[in-house]
């Protein structure tokens, strides 16, 4: 069997012009990086076309620690509705560098429902990371050079409040928590500090929901740093940040522009975590696309409790956006793991397992039509899947009124996602979906997560930490209650213990603290423990990635 990479590396790409033609956008206007790649100017966004477009959200339900294939089919659906006739473009994340070097494998797709040039797009790709890490980098130094600064311009920073951290795009744990400043009074004023992985910057999460240079400007400056001596609120505007963080940036706030391994145009974009994020593509790359093809196909991080959640609530309250169409991948692999299958017995057919593990599902169809949005289910399919298995499911969910359909992109490209495409044109012509929020913004913090807990996850309530409830009394000092309510919980359980598979009853979660991203535009509810800086696995995959005689890479999935 072919890797993802050999297939990827056997596709003859087409040059990026004759992509940009596609969409209709003329060789003029595309700011080309090599031949395979071009940066679109946000002069393309059309809000009337926008507002015609049709936009499809793909989701999935809890998954394995294997994933379930969102971005897969994502892809496999972007080529299937072409193939019905509806021009469409994919808009998606792009892929960290961490996690190319230990265990997750890409996020350009799979087996033949890919984007390429693959390699460029797991590696450096056009130098988005690049450019978010030094603006992020730049606050850093500046917040340090004013700590060390003369008495005129010193702010008279408390070191200790500093929550803002350095960021890398390497999973790289030695760098968790660090000293600065060592050397004597020349090299600065000693303090602790740390790094986090690139993705998990705020400055990602602010790209990602700017609507303009203005508005990114704005929401840099809005970036909390910390406290004075005497307990004043610095933001990164204290430090006359924002311009330069903005400039650094005035590139990769312009999405890119890919095909897949069909030829049809992919737009890729900004990559925020999924957990203290909001895990989808940048607000400006959804609506290029939507302004550029009649139909997007995108995805949002994790399971739907998560990425479909935090999709609705951060990214369509702050755009305007709403889907007219919401695909949730299921695999029966999942379904199997749900109802009880160790991590070795995911490949072991079983129908009573299927069955067990479907109230996984169900929950997650529960809530999409909780949002008013109609769903429609994709069973990503697998090798080891049997016919039974997938019989009995597609009746489970007709039997609900929900369409079900196979999605095969993976072995078949688009031609395998056509039944899926269909589902997804007749549900989104209906205009029978219509989001609607679950909470109102202007609600209490704890009503916003209490709403979340228990509508969405099936939580009977929720608990506050001491340490959480002395953050909410920080969140008012600063103005923030009327945020939306970002929650970092795991994505592998409804609950907050990973353990506790399927539809788990009878459990409350427990918010530990908070965190604020006041230039994203949300709060950020911690529960259980969270990860902004991951480590490589003992024999990482960059054991196995080389390059040849020709300059070609090998050994990358
Ligand atoms: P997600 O976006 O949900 O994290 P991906 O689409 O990135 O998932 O897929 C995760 C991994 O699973 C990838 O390595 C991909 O190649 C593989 N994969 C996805 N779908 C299939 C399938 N139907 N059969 C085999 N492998 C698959
Ligand atoms: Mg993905």
């Amino acid at each position: 069997m072919k890797t993802d990479l050999e297939i990827a590396q056997a596709a003859k790409l087409q040059h990026i012009k004759d992509i940009a033609a596609k969409i209709d956008v003329p060789e003029s206007v595309l700011e080309p990086y090599g031949h395979h790649k071009a940066k679109l100017p946000l002069s393309l966004i059309d809000d009337s076309k926008v507002a015609n477009a049709k936009l499809v959200l793909v989701t999935a339900m809890s998954p394995t620690p294997a994933g379930e294939g969102k971005t897969t089919v994502t892809i496999g659906l972007t080529e299937g509705l072409n193939l019905e006739g509806k021009k469409t473009v994919a808009a998606l994340r792009e892929p960290s560098l961490g996690p190319v070097f230990g265990i997750k494998g890409g996020a350009a797709g799979g087996g033949h429902s890919q984007v390429v040039p693959m390699e460029d797009i797991n590696l450096h790709f056009t130098g988005d990371f690049a450019a978010i890490e030094k603006a992020n980098n730049l606050l850093s130094a500046l917040i340090d050079n004013n700590i060390q600064a003369k008495a005129e311009v010193n702010l008279g920073i408390d070191g200790r409040t500093v929550r803002w951290k350095r960021v890398m795009d390497m999973n790289d744990r030695a760098l968790r928590q660090i000293t600065v400043g060592m050397g004597g009074k020349a090299n600065g004023i000693l303090r602790e500090d740390g790094f986090n992985i690139t993705a998990a910057s705020e400055i990602m999460a602010i790209l990602c929901m700017s609507t303009d240079f203005a508005d990114l400007q704005e929401r840099l400056g809005n970036i909390f740093v910390g406290y004075t001596f005497d307990k004043k609120p610095i933001y990164a505007r204290d430090l006359k940040a924002e311009g330069a963080m903005a400039a650094l940036l005035k590139d990769a706030i312009k999405p890119n522009l890919v095909q897949t391994l069909h030829g049809v145009p992919a737009i890729i974009h900004g990559g925020p975590f999924a957990n203290i994020a909001q895990g989808t593509n940048s607000i400006i790359a959804t609506k290029m696309a939507m302004s550029l093809g009649e139909y997007v196909v995108t995805e949002a991080g994790f399971g739907a409790d998560l990425g479909a959640e935090k999709f609705f609530h951060l990214k369509c309250r702050a755009s305007g956006l709403k889907p007219a169409a919401v695909v949730v991948v299921a695999t029966i692999r999942a379904l199997r793991y749900h109802g009880g299958a160790s991590l070795s017995e995911l490949n072991d057919v079983s129908v009573e397992r299927v069955e067990a593990g479907f109230e996984n599902l169900e929950k997650h169809l529960e809530n999409m039509q909780s949002f008013g949005v109609r769903p429609v289910v994709a069973v990503n399919k697998f090798v080891s899947d049997s016919e039974e298995e997938i019989q009995w499911l597609v009746n489970k969910c007709e039997s609900l009124g929900i369409k079900c359909k196979v999605s095969n992109g993976w072995a078949e490209g688009g031609e395998g996602v056509r039944e899926v495409a269909k589902a997804v044109i007749e549900e989104a012509e209906s205009g029978k979906s219509n989001l609607e929020m679950l909470y109102d913004v202007n609600s209490s913090i704890q009503d916003k997560i209490t709403t979340v807990a228990t509508r969405i996850y099936g939580a009977e309530g929720v608990e506050f930490t001491a340490k959480a409830k002395a953050d909410l009394r920080t969140i008012e000092s600063l103005g923030l209650s009327n945020l939306p309510v970002c929650i970092a919980k795991t994505q592998k359980s409804f609950s907050d213990d990973d353990s506790k598979r399927g539809r788990p009853r009878d459990f409350r979660i427990t918010i530990r603290e908070f965190e604020f991203a006041r230039g994203a535009g949300f709060v950020i509810a911690v529960v259980g423990n969270l990860m902004r800086m991951p480590g490589l696995p003992a024999e990482p995959a960059s054991n196995r990635i080389s390059v040849n005689s020709e300059g070609q890479i090998e050994g990358l999935f």
